[in-house]
């Protein structure tokens, strides 16, 4: 009994078809048949069973006073606070770090009456696009466990693909959502920076992190974001006006206006199965699609690779052994001895090198030449794409440049795994919405992805775009 989308769910816990216990014993099972995945780091499966049981109590008490996500069993992603429970962002670092509160999108998701049943594994502080960068080792491909599951949600993204539960919760600071969701096969949705609250989200690069949603149905993709949108006090990098409720709306594809971008769709590190790919869902759905030059094609990925790190080092000076994270227990003769030794243990080589290279581009004499010349360059591509917008209603691109990589493949060459990256930072410099939308591979078992880009605000229009695909194109 696997149940894809909320509405089937609530369907059936209405017509007395199924429990909420049922459907969180369904996900447990799935969890501990699949292992050997290590897409949870840890799996809430007690307490899981106890709130199903609350829940069941309470809908047959009171059917009307049910939550609008009563039946939604969903993993969170390890950078998300979930408070008395431990949250570590995939870092030895953060190894016995309880949190004192709740993220307010976990908050939300629980007032709403969702369950959460365990966090997923990814890369150390979201660092990285296999998910092999974590502390706890990595995660396995859903499809086939030689390969990579992506990253850095790539715990989320599998918890999908093999069912382990309804929707999951991941974060998305230049791909982290949408890459491997291609990989495994899923829908996976990163909003409008700044409709979602990041209070209680571990961060990496506050200025590209958005929270988002990963699953197989865009309709629960949809009222998941309605219940986490909306202004929260906390977070005062919203944005200020109201979040509408979005709305799956029916339209004719063919009808929009939809730009490419040809440096990237003919990028000679595009995969030709991947181009094959893409071209052929043009066609299948009657799109009407021009493609337009983009010349900062080559310093997307310089770009964001600058901000992210400059960001990130500053972002993790917190975690020092004193304020936050692992304390070194070697004797020391001063104080900065003893914070060189709780940084030199408690991160990876990842998180060292970003921090190391942050720091660089933030230091006097290169801040000029790095670090301001990547907020112009992110400044000027923004402008672009606002500027797309003005003709097209939509941007399509494929999600990644290859199917999912063998484990231990992209390690050998960091440089190409953040080339990987062109097609998906562009979403977060602009702070617009994007999704992945799954595709079969003619040639592999392995899935691959394309994405939708929307101006920022059009995240209704987005996931519309996905219910209105025909079937042959539907997760
Ligand atoms: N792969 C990218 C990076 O390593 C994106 C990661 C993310 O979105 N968190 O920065």
């Amino acid at each position: 009994m696997i149940f894809k989308s909320l509405s089937k769910i609530q369907s059936d816990l209405n017509h007395n078809e199924t429990t909420i216990l049922e459907l969180v014993e369904t996900y447990l099972s799935n969890i501990n048949k699949h292992e050997t995945n290590n897409a949870f780091v840890e799996v809430f499966a007690e307490e899981a069973r106890h709130r199903a049981e609350q829940l069941d109590g309470k809908f047959k008490n009171n059917p009307d006073a049910m939550g609008p996500l009563f039946g939604a069993v969903i993993s969170i992603k390890d950078n998300l606070c979930y408070e008395n429970h431990q949250v570590s962002a995939g870092s030895k670092m953060l190894a016995n770090f309880t949190s004192p509160y709740s993220a307010t999108v976990v908050q939300r998701l629980i007032d709403a009456d969702a369950i959460i049943i365990g966090r997923t594994n990814c890369d150390e502080f979201s660092m990285g696009s296999t998910s092999e960068t974590s502390f706890y080792g990595p995660v396995k491909n859903a499809v086939n466990v030689e390969h990579v599951a992506g990253g850095s949600s790539g715990g989320a993204a599998v918890s999908i693909k093999l069912n382990q539960c309804l929707a999951a919760i991941g974060s998305d600071t230049g791909g982290s959502i949408r890459q491997p969701a291609s990989f495994n096969g899923v829908l996976g949705f990163k909003p409008t920076y700044g409709i979602v609250s990041r209070w209680g989200l571990i961060a990496y690069g506050s200025s590209l992190d958005a929270i988002g949603v990963l699953s197989h149905d865009v309709s629960t993709i949809s009222d998941i974001i309605n219940v986490i949108s909306g202004q929260d006090q906390y977070d005062s990098t919203m944005l200020q006006e109201p979040v509408p409720q979005l709305k799956l709306e029916q339209f004719d594809l063919s009808h929009f206006k939809i730009a490419t971008l040809t440096e990237l769709v003919q990028h000679q590190k595009l995969d030709s199965s991947v181009k094959n790919s893409f071209d052929l869902f043009i066609k299948n759905e009657g799109l009407n699609v021009e493609e337009i030059s983009f010349p900062l094609t080559e310093y997307l990925v310089p770009a964001y690779y600058i901000l992210c790190c400059a960001e990130a080092s500053s972002n993790l000076s917190r975690f020092d052994g004193i304020r936050y994270g692992h304390k070194s227990s070697e004797d020391v003769e001063n104080f900065n001895q003893q914070i060189k030794n709780s940084r030199t243990e408690g991160f990876g080589l990842e998180v060292k090198k970003r921090i190391i290279l942050g720091n660089y581009v933030l230091s006097e004499g290169y801040y000029d030449a790095y670090f301001k010349k990547a907020q112009q360059v992110r400044s000027l591509i923004k402008t672009f794409i606002d500027d797309l917008f003005d003709k097209y209603d939509f941007i399509i691109l494929p999600t990644t440049t290859s199917e999912a990589w063998l484990l231990g493949e992209s390690t050998k060459d960091p440089i190409e795994m953040y080339l990987a990256d062109m097609y998906t930072v562009l979403a977060n410099l602009c702070g617009i919405p994007a999704i992945n939308i799954p595709l079969t591979n003619k040639n592999s078992i392995l899935p691959l992805g394309i994405q939708i880009l929307a101006k920022s605000g059009n995240d209704g229009r987005i996931l519309s775009f996905v219910s209105n695909l025909s079937n042959a194109s539907k997760a």
